[in-house]
């Protein structure tokens, strides 16, 4: 028996491994690192449970967004970390004061090796590392369970992830009242293997990475990565633009990502949370001259799915300095949006790269394609910082 018929139909958020009453599926890593749910057919009574619960087979509510906002939380520290404007971190502070829990993703690094997973947590100080993207799968597996239990403590949960994360939770929690959603928009995921495999690359001789930030904004807004390094205690720091990052540039360009991902169904414009959150990508051009705003700033777009989403925002809108806009004025600027990432042929070959001869050889490609580029920009990011 499978869970899944083909890749496509699989975003290994483990959902499948939190129905079965016999403990027979686990979620393993595939030869280019993604994780599926396995069956041990030894254990597995064929109830059927796994396929029943799973998003992929079963018709789902999806809201067209009633309201749409420009938000840029008004607390320099929370701006400070977040990817763009603070919106996650500015709800979940306010959630947990109100009494409720909040689940997100954090990353951690043990040895030089990272994990990515989903939290659960009702102390204020668990935020800050919810902060900001981490552009690889973070794991919902293990926080699962815990919001099930949550849920039959009658807590107040709000969860934050990819939309088919969302998706798995509220299968999983079937009505709840009082579970709140927000998705990310998402182009899609790549591997924590892979990401692994990548800093394996990045790391300097007796020197052990530490953390890795995807959004730094200590050089201003964009897409700039933070590498910390230890060694002895005392922590090094590198900055570097995506383009100028093997794995940074692969992702922004959709050519590492799931197989799922290229064929999502909640790449679309009606939404299954209850707010979306995103970069609000051409912003300037959208209100320049119309209204003063800070165009130096990375702000978020925001959207209201349903009645939910809107107490959400409520609650916290003097924290924010929030304008009114169009849905079609935010897709225009996000793909994702209106259709899935496109797969091609080059994410074929740089994915059976990895597979076939390791990272080190994607890494070796990726120089060897910039050519005397690679030189030029690494040395325009030594003297410019860009
Ligand atoms: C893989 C990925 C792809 C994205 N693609 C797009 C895109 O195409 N267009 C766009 O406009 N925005 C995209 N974003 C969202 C964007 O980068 C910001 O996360 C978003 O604008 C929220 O910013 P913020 O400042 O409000 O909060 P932040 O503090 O930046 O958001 C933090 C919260 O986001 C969630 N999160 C972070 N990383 C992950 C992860 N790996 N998996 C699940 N949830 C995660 C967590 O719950 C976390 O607590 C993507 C994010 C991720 C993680």
């Amino acid at each position: 028996m499978e869970v899944f018929n083909n890749k496509g139909e699989c975003c290994g958020c483990g959902l499948c491994t939190t129905v079965c009453k016999k403990n027979a599926i686990v979620m393993k890593e595939d030869s280019k690192g993604f994780i599926y749910p396995e069956i041990n057919e030894e254990l597995c009574i064929q109830c059927g449970m796994c396929t029943k619960i799973c998003s992929y087979n079963s018709e789902e509510i999806f809201n067209t967004p009633i309201e749409s906002y420009a938000a840029l939380t008004k607390n320099k520290r929370v701006l400070s970390k977040s990817a763009s404007g603070g919106v996650f971190a500015t709800i979940a502070e306010q959630f947990i004061k109100s009494g409720g829990w909040v689940c997100g993703s954090v990353m951690e690094f043990k040895k030089g090796i990272a994990t990515c997973y989903h939290r659960v947590t009702n102390k204020l100080n668990d935020i800050e590392k919810m902060q900001g993207s981490k552009y690889v799968q973070s794991d919902i597996t293990d926080a699962l369970p815990e919001i099930k239990q949550l849920i039959s403590k009658k807590e107040k949960i709000l969860f934050c992830g990819t939309p088919c994360q969302v998706s798995a939770v509220k299968k999983m929690a079937a009505d709840y009242d009082e579970l709140y959603t927000i998705d990310i928009i998402c182009h899609g995921v790549p591997s924590v293997h892979l990401y692994n495999e990548f800093l394996k690359c990045k790391s300097s001789k007796n020197r052990e990475i530490c953390d890795f930030l995807f959004r730094d904004k200590s050089k201003g807004k964009g897409f700039k990565a933070k590498l910390v390094e230890e060694i002895n205690g005392k922590k090094t720091e590198k900055i570097y633009p995506a383009h100028l990052l093997s794995y940074y540039h692969y992702f922004l360009k959709s050519l590492i990502y799931r197989e799922n991902c290229y064929v999502c169904k909640y790449a679309k414009e009606a939404r299954c949370s209850d707010m979306t959150i995103g970069d609000y990508w051409g912003i300037q051009k959208i209100f320049e001259g119309k209204i003063k705003m800070d165009f130096d700033q990375s702000w978020s777009c925001v959207m209201i799915n349903d009645q939910k989403g809107k107490i959400l925002l409520k609650n916290t809108q003097s924290a924010f300095e929030l304008v009114r806009t169009q849905l079609n004025d935010i897709k225009q600027g996000n793909a994702q949006l209106s259709r899935p990432s496109q797969r091609t042929e080059e994410r074929e070959r740089i994915l059976n790269l990895f597979e076939n001869k390791g990272y080190k050889a994607v890494e070796k490609d990726f120089k060897r394609k910039l050519g005397l580029k690679y030189y030029g920009l690494l040395l325009r990011n030594y003297i410019y910082g860009r």
